[in-house]
């Protein structure tokens, strides 16, 4: 039989994981990951550049300087490859990419990216010998802008979904005298040293970077539409979700409340786009939903065409990489087989018809969380090994019950994961809600000192690289 070539498109974390599980068949797939930049690590590849690069391409990466994960690396890590045990347990940025590029050695995955290279069109090319199309991939090199063509069986779309920002349209907004930014191009607090600042949106984004800005802000107010119940810093006010902005800098909230600012930061999110695919991919992209998928991940008109990490927010987003993955590798190599296209469409409408009727709108089409046990399906479904149930059950109480009500403080708790699938928690430096900022500082300082001892690497065991 000869081997299926595959391209993956992008080498963040699931084009990684897409690369690692693909090669370990070598005599099943011939793997080529094209990768826009010159490095791995997608997302985590911190840069001072906002705009377009040198290269001119657009800046891809949403991180900021000071931004540390929001789950514990004991569940963000790939089931087959762990953090570093020395590492505490809400990392840094910098810290994630070098686990990035640790795996990436790891499994030996550099010899099958082409950096530099970016996928500007994807088609499928009707084949009279078989149902599968070809797929015709268009790379141009992101330095001379030239472009070749190149076939393929099978296209892994892992291209990211937190590079496009979600602008909303508020009245008013055109007026406004000062600065607005998206948190796709925020990068350090000190841009707004002694400012009065609006965020607009209490997501992820917008929760973290209040408190990263809260430091040099003179006044922060967080406009979003539910409300936190934790402390938070004396300089921070919450609102309803902002209505209305004047030309005098008076910003108006559905409150019925109104404050001066100078500067407005939207942590409004993203935007889903797969600007290479053509049309004839039977893929439609509309209010962040896309359609004509099976469980999240194949096209069903063309399932050689798949999608990695579309239902990743809400979850550990590492884990689902490597499920989804799995799953593919699986039915490209024939071990595993899919329904009939009309099946998979059906599968699709009912689950996105379960979704309105929970109240969920349109634009929350692949939010999953840890509901449903996606996940379980889908090891299932592949074949493999279901995740542990730590998994789940850190995830939940981290976001339920430690970063809803201790905002400030839940990223100094540290956690371990037993190999039974139980966890504990190691030490916990947060419960000190009441404590002075003296106090707070100095155990800040010695969770940074801890943190910072990035050396030396875990060493990986042999037993670790399984079915390399
Ligand atoms: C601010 C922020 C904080 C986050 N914090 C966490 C966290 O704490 N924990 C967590 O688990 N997750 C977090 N996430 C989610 C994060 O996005 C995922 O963890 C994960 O890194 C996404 O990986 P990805 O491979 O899907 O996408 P990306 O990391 O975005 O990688 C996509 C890659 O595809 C490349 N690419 C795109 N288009 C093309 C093209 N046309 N041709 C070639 N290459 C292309 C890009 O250059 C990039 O390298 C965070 C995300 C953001 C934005």
């Amino acid at each position: 039989m000869p081997r299926l070539r595959v391209c993956v498109i992008g080498a963040g974390a699931a084009g990684l994981s897409a690369a690692r599980h693909l090669t370990s068949e070598l005599d099943a797939f011939d793997v080529q990951v094209f990768e826009q930049s010159s490095c791995v690590g997608g997302t985590w590849v911190f840069t001072e550049d906002t705009g377009v690069d040198e290269r001119g391409i657009p800046v891809h990466s949403s991180v900021y300087r000071n931004l540390r994960t929001n789950l514990p690396k004991e569940i963000m890590a790939f089931p087959d490859f762990p953090f570093p045990s020395e590492w505490s347990s809400f990392i840094s940025h910098q810290q994630v990419l070098k686990y990035l590029k640790e795996y990436t050695s790891h499994f030996d995955l550099y010899k099958y990216i082409q950096f530099n290279s970016i996928i500007s069109s994807v088609r499928p090319l009707i084949r009279k010998d078989s149902q599968k199309p070809l797929w015709e991939v268009v790379v141009t090199d992101a330095h001379t802008k030239e472009s070749q063509v190149l076939l393929f069986d099978a296209v892994i779309v892992c291209s990211g979904h937190f590079a496009v920002p979600r602008l909303p349209v508020i009245p008013g907004q055109e007026s406004f005298p000062g600065l607005v930014m998206h948190s796709h191009d925020y990068r350090h607090p000190e841009v707004f040293q002694g400012k009065h600042l609006v965020i607009f949106g209490g997501g992820p984004s917008g929760r973290d970077i209040c408190l990263d800005v809260a430091n040099c802000a003179e006044k922060v107010y967080i406009s979003h539409k539910s409300r936190f119940c934790s402390t938070l810093p004396e300089n921070v006010e919450q609102h309803r979700p902002l209505i209305s902005i004047h030309t005098d800098g008076t910003v108006l909230f559905e409150d019925g409340q109104e404050r001066k600012v100078d500067s407005i930061l939207l942590c409004t999110g993203y935007v889903i786009s797969f600007p290479f695919l053509h049309d004839d991919c039977s893929i439609l992209v509309r209010n962040n939903r896309v359609t004509h998928l099976y469980k999240h991940i194949f096209n069903t008109k063309y399932p050689t065409l798949s999608f990695i990490g579309l239902c990743s927010k809400n979850f550990c987003t590492f884990p689902r990489f490597s499920m989804q993955a799995q799953y593919i590798a699986s039915v490209l190599s024939g071990r595993k087989s899919l329904p009939s296209e009309g099946q998979m469409n059906a599968d699709e409408e009912q689950d996105f018809q379960e979704r309105l009727s929970l109240g969920m709108p349109e634009h929350h089409a692949h939010i999953i969380g840890t509901r449903g046990d996606y996940d379980g399906m889908i090891a299932q479904l592949a074949g493999v090994d279901r995740l542990s149930p730590a998994y789940h059950s850190l995830f939940d109480y981290v976001t339920e019950e430690r970063f809803p009500y201790h905002l400030m403080h839940y990223k100094k708790d540290n956690f371990r994961v037993n190999s039974d699938g139980t966890w504990s928690l190691v030490k916990n430096l947060a419960d000190y809600d009441n404590c002075n900022r003296g106090e707070m500082r100095n155990a800040e300082s010695h969770m940074d000192s801890l943190q910072n001892g990035l050396e030396p690497l875990h060493k990986r065991l042999d037993h670790q690289k399984t079915k390399h």
